[in-house]
């Protein structure tokens, strides 16, 4: 159940949201649409799903034209849009039963709804109007709607935007349990969530992919520098830390913590440690920085 989206471009009036993308995305991945505000992500999304048209470029959904077969792809995919529209005075069974008939589903309903109220942690909300729920529950019934007709490729734009920590790490749990079965792309601002859910990650910067990788490829690939923090027990003056060859780069935090930058880990640490004993002084903290998917981010979208 593949993606292949083939230089897609959309322009809205003079605005061109996306510029020509192409990408792919295979059975069974969960891919994250990472982007600034505007960057591109819904509109990608609303292609997919058919909500809108391309203004050139092609996209097939298990080889459906997005285009021309587009209610074949419509079967296929389950939609959950940026800010979740709902029908806010319909009960949620009621709503439920509602999107299952849009999609033609005549055989056991009920059955599925049930099903899906169970998986998706509804049940004590099962009776109330959409209206009186919480965000987080809203947004299941959201996810709930996009899973009726079980889709096989399941697109979620931004589906955590707005969810307080405790409902946003049962979502992201909802969204890796369903990634199990379902090829998944979701947009998202969070980093971590990326992290914790995708296995690959699509950078969109104004309207173009800047970045298509592996999540551990991301963080590694782009800057090849290492972070030491190191702490001494007396004052050092800077100067002393410019001698070592193997730093490019000084922060002085305190007058004994400084962040510095090189290449070789092991070849700074260890001549840190050198000039520590030279100078009768001695280190009493050093640490190598993680380098994260922010700083990724950061770097493919900053330096266009
Ligand atoms: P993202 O989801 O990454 O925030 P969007 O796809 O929503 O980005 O928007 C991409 C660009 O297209 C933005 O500059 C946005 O203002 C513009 N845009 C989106 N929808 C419309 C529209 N219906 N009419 C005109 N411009 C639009």
């Amino acid at each position: 159940m593949s993606v292949e989206v083939n230089g897609l471009t959309k322009i809205y009036g003079e605005q061109k949201a996306i510029n020509s993308i192409s990408f792919s995305v295979k059975s069974g991945e969960v891919l994250g649409f990472l982007g600034p505000n505007g960057a591109g992500k819904s509109t990608t999304m609303k292609i997919l799903s058919c909500f809108i048209p391309s203004t050139s470029g092609t996209a097939t959904v298990n080889g459906y034209d997005i285009q021309s077969n587009s209610l074949e792809v419509r079967k296929l995919i389950g939609y959950l849009p940026e800010n979740n529209p709902l029908y806010l005075d319909m009960y949620v069974k009621e709503y439920l039963h509602f999107a299952g008939q849009a999609f033609g589903i005549k055989e056991n309903l009920t059955k599925k709804i049930d099903h899906l109220i169970d998986i998706l942690g509804i049940s004590a909300e099962k009776n109330k109007i959409i209206g009186s729920l919480s965000k987080g529950y809203k947004q299941r019934i959201g996810l709930a709607q996009a899973l009726i007709n079980d889709p096989k490729i399941l697109i979620l734009d931004e589906p955590t935007s707005g969810l307080d920590p405790n409902q946003l790490v049962d979502i992201r749990q909802l969204i890796k349990e369903l990634g199990k079965e379902k090829t998944i792309i979701f947009s998202t601002h969070i980093m971590q969530e990326v992290q914790a859910v995708c296995s690959r990650a699509i950078i969109i910067n104004k309207g173009k992919i800047v970045a298509d990788d592996s999540i551990d490829a991301l963080i590694h690939k782009r800057d090849s520098l290492v972070e030491i923090e190191v702490q001494f027990l007396e004052p050092i003056e800077q100067l002393e830390i410019e001698k070592i060859e193997s730093i490019t780069k000084i922060n002085k935090l305190q007058p004994n913590y400084y962040r510095v930058f090189g290449n070789d880990s092991l070849k700074i640490r260890a001549q840190l440690s050198a000039l520590a004993s030279e100078n009768k002084n001695a280190i009493i903290l050093m640490k190598e920085n993680e380098k994260s998917l922010e700083d990724a981010f950061f770097n493919f979208t900053n330096k266009l």
